[in-house]
């Protein structure tokens, strides 16, 4: 079993920071009634910079200087974020559910006049740009930015305008002839945004076969509730935007709510529409290198779009008033190879803490096995490994996840094995990743996967580890790469402890997890 609650002061709460738009990892902190504080070591993530001058603490942020008072929590020397982002300008909320604070840059100023878009802000914002066709549309989204009451709006006719995200602004422009000129490179995060959306150049003449693509505010909707569109015919499926790490689709089909969906493998997505009896042409081809196919099948009354990916990737999905986006995800993999790359194997427990006992199994024990089979595949295939524990020693759970960030892993694999309370019913192996981290999911779906195939057990799935403990297991919280941890069977059970001591087990679960993490990188294809 993995014991990682942390212990803190009676009460703070452990929280997790997205600070506007970078928000790929949450920053660590602390919660104390509404404020959230911070290490000063974590706010450099934020882009600022920090002096300590005994108990307070000098900060640029934002192109502001600001002193704070400072107080230690966890041992770490920390500031009151909130109080800091009211003093530069910037809005935060806590998210209801979650202690998780989001903050965001509020739009003073945004105008479009003549196609020339202009935005403002105190807290630097970043914007992206993508051109669609069929209708042509010039998409802006403006990441860390919310619109507020105070926003100063002044769009011309031919712009939509909406919260997209709760941290990104979309802007979405109509021209009715040529189109922009794209920047050639990314357009850098700034408080003062500037992008010049004119037409330069023509695009072949176009037919425009009817106002179903014009999306809908949520009023219209209203309206159209009662008289929804068929759910019948050709399913309405587009893509909506395509960038280097994501891929925009929708299935324009206003009304459905809740949107099922599932990735049976981590190359294939699932999408299940609710009371939708559509289909596509056996030809139909998605305008996106991030799909190789898609096609239909009806279940009862419901319709089941199958998308095959172009490799693992991460999904999301949801509905608005226009419909059901999906969103694909490409994880960074620098060059996409396992050689050269630095994983940190962290079998758990260790010395004075044996981990889970049964039937005379230790849990420290088949950890440490586990985990240098687990290196020793991953030094054969070139990866560069570092061990927590090569031995039975004690080592904490900050100590673990220091010896990852220091070391810059770009990997972080923790091996465990689970036990039940009381009597054994539970048998399987399951992959946790960090609450949140979609990185860290796809690559936990990519390793379950390959493990699923040799273990002989029970698949349980991934878990994220917020389902455990709410701000998730210790060590994934602190690493700052993509990890996962394993829990690779239950020592209380009996099936699962007499398959988990053989040799079978160990050096095929061992080769499954490197294999699925070769799967995620892209060095290797799941059926070879
Ligand atoms: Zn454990």
């Amino acid at each position: 079993m993995v014991l990682t609650a942390a212990a803190h002061a009676v009460q703070t709460r452990v929280a997790d920071v997205i600070y506007t738009y970078r928000d790929a990892v949450p920053q660590r902190g602390f919660r104390l009634g509404d404020e959230c504080f911070v290490p000063v070591e974590g706010l450099s993530s934020f882009g600022w910079s920090v002096s300590e001058r005994g108990d307070l603490v000098d900060i640029k942020a934002e192109g502001n200087r600001l002193t704070l008072p400072s107080r230690y929590f966890g041992g770490q020397q920390c500031v009151p974020l909130r109080r800091a982002l009211d003093q530069i300008g910037a809005g935060s909320s806590w998210l209801t559910t979650t202690d998780t604070l989001e903050v965001y840059a509020p739009l003073r100023e945004l105008r479009v006049r003549n196609n020339r878009l202009s935005a403002n802000s105190a807290v630097a914002i970043k914007p992206s740009v993508a051109l669609l066709t069929n209708p042509t549309r010039v998409i802006v989204d403006l990441a860390g930015a919310r619109i507020t009451r105070r926003t100063d709006q002044a769009v011309d006719g031919n712009v939509r305008v909406s919260q997209w995200k709760p941290n990104t602004v979309r802007l979405v422009l109509e021209l009715d002839r040529g189109l922009p000129e794209m920047p050639r490179t990314a357009i850098e995060p700034s408080n003062d945004v500037e992008i010049d959306l004119s037409p330069t150049r023509q695009e072949p003449p176009r037919i425009r076969i009817s106002n179903e693509d014009e999306p809908l505010s949520p009023q219209d909707v209203q309206d159209i509730n009662s008289t929804l569109p068929p759910r019948s015919g050709q399913l309405p499926l587009t893509v909506d935007l395509e960038g280097p790490t994501a891929t925009l689709l929708s299935i324009r089909l206003p009304g459905v709510t809740s949107p099922q969906f599932r990735k049976p493998d981590p190359s294939v997505l699932e999408v299940t529409l609710s009371k939708v009896q559509m289909s596509l042409p056996s030809d139909f081809q998605l305008a996106t290198e991030a799909v190789t196919s898609v096609s239909t099948r009806l279940s009862g009354e419901d319709t089941v779009v199958v998308f095959q990916l172009a490799r693992p990737m991460g999904a999301e999905v949801w509905a608005d008033p226009t419909g059901v986006q999906i969103q694909l995800l490409r994880p960074n993999v620098g060059n996409g190879r396992l050689a050269g790359k630095v994983v940190v194997v962290d079998p758990g427990h260790g010395g004075h803490d044996g981990g889970a006992k049964s039937g005379g199994v230790r849990e420290k024990d088949l950890n440490l096995i586990m985990g240098k089979l687990i290196s020793a595949e991953l030094a054969a295939q070139g990866a560069t490994v570092i061990m927590t524990r090569k031995t039975d020693v004690f080592l904490s759970l900050s100590a673990r996840a220091a010896i990852a960030n220091k070391n810059k892993a770009d990997f972080f694999i923790s091996t465990h094995i689970n036990s039940t309370g009381g009597a054994a019913k539970t048998s399987g192996t399951i992959t946790f990743h960090h609450k949140g981290q979609k990185t860290s999911r796809l690559l936990a779906e990519c390793i379950q996967r390959e493990i699923a195939k040799v273990n002989q057990i029970p698949n349980l799935g991934v878990w994220s580890d917020g389902r455990i403990y709410q701000s998730g297991f210790a060590v994934l919280r602190a690493t700052k790469m993509p990890g996962v941890l394993l829990e690779l069977g239950f020592i209380n059970h009996p099936r699962d402890r007499a398959r988990m001591i053989t040799a079978d087990f160990q050096h095929s679960v061992a080769a499954a997890v490197v294999k699925g993490l070769r799967v995620f990188l892209g060095d290797a294809e799941t059926n070879e």
